[in-house]
């Protein structure tokens, strides 16, 4: 199938497609990588007027390091993510996840932007989000809102966007932790079954779920029974039989909603019982 016609205009900066998206925001769909977007126009899923292409803003671009919290622009490429000294040195939990995404071609042109504002719930960024305790930055008509991740994904490809703003940025707050991700697909680069992206800090440790349910979500009765001392093996027990209670049951074709379950709780002893042992601890500083 082909998409339905429609024009095509490259912004030349934040505030032009702004103003794009004003003057027509159901009508009108912003472009980054396109590999979600093009999909989704060839099935006639989406059918806009306009397509405004921001692949190439250098607003959106970058990765910076101000203190204790690191700043990635919505345009980066997964595939520049992958390979970026500052992410593998503050967030490697986005290159681990990253890993995963799709196939080289994919990442090449799909953007950290695109794949949270697509807000698929099998993807792996939205989680990760989550267990980095990250903030949107986004602007609008109205100027700029921070938004917390736990705030931003609101449902089934749903977020806290309005049809009017975009996603130009996302902060990490830098803290000493421990990090680990995990996902069950039936073949490497195909959205997950089940997938945990995790980390702990001093004060807490964050579990977040994707492809359980409608959206990423966190694990709040689990990352509870884990507690703030020190792991062993009965702590994560406990957690695994509070996963119960935090994922919804969700039956689909890949999976039933107890075969889902004991999957997470396989993910969960996975990525945490190695967390047991401090001398495998990785330490991410500022
Ligand atoms: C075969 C295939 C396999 C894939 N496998 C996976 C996978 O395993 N895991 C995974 O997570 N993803 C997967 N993807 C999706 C891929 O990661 C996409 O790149 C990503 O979901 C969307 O990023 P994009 O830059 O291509 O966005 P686009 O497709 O250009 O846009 C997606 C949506 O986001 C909006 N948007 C884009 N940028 C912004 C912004 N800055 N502000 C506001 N709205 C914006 C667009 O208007 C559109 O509605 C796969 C894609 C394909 C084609």
């Amino acid at each position: 199938m082909k998409s339905a016609a429609f024009d095509y205009v490259r912004a030349g900066s934040v505030a032009e497609a702004i103003a794009r998206l004003a003057a027509d925001p159901f009508g009108t769909k912003l472009l980054a990588g396109g590999q979600s977007l093009l999909p989704a126009l060839n099935l006639r899923l989406s059918a806009p007027a306009l397509l405004v292409d921001i692949a190439r803003l250098p607003e959106l671009a970058g990765i910076t390091l101000t203190g204790t919290t690191l700043r990635i622009g919505a345009g980066c490429t997964h595939a520049s993510l992958l390979t970026a000294p500052e992410i593998a040195r503050h967030a490697p939990l986005i290159a681990e996840a990253l890993a995963h995404v799709a196939h080289p071609a994919i990442r090449s042109r799909g953007t950290l932007g695109g794949s949270l504002a697509n807000a698929d719930p099998a993807a792996e960024l939205p989680a990760v989000m989550l267990a980095l305790d990250a903030t949107m930055i986004i602007e609008g008509p109205s100027g700029t809102r921070h938004i917390k991740a736990t705030d931003f994904f609101t449902g089934m490809f749903e977020t806290a966007l309005a049809a009017d703003e975009i996603l130009i940025a996302l902060e990490i707050p830098i803290r000493t932790q421990r990090s680990g991700f995990a996902e069950l697909a039936r073949r490497h680069g195909d959205y997950a079954i089940i997938g945990l992206a995790a980390t702990m800090t001093a004060d807490a440790t964050r579990l977040a779920f994707f492809a359980g349910g409608p959206t990423a979500q966190l694990a709040q009765r689990a990352a509870g029974a884990l507690g703030t001392g020190p792991l062993n093996h009965e702590r994560i027990a406990a957690a695994c039989t509070a996963l119960a209670q935090d994922l919804p049951a969700h039956d689909d074709p890949e999976a039933s909603a107890s075969m889902r379950l004991h999957l997470a709780r396989v993910l969960l002893r996975r990525v945490i019982t190695p967390w047991i042992n401090p001398s495998i601890r990785t330490p991410i500083t500022a």
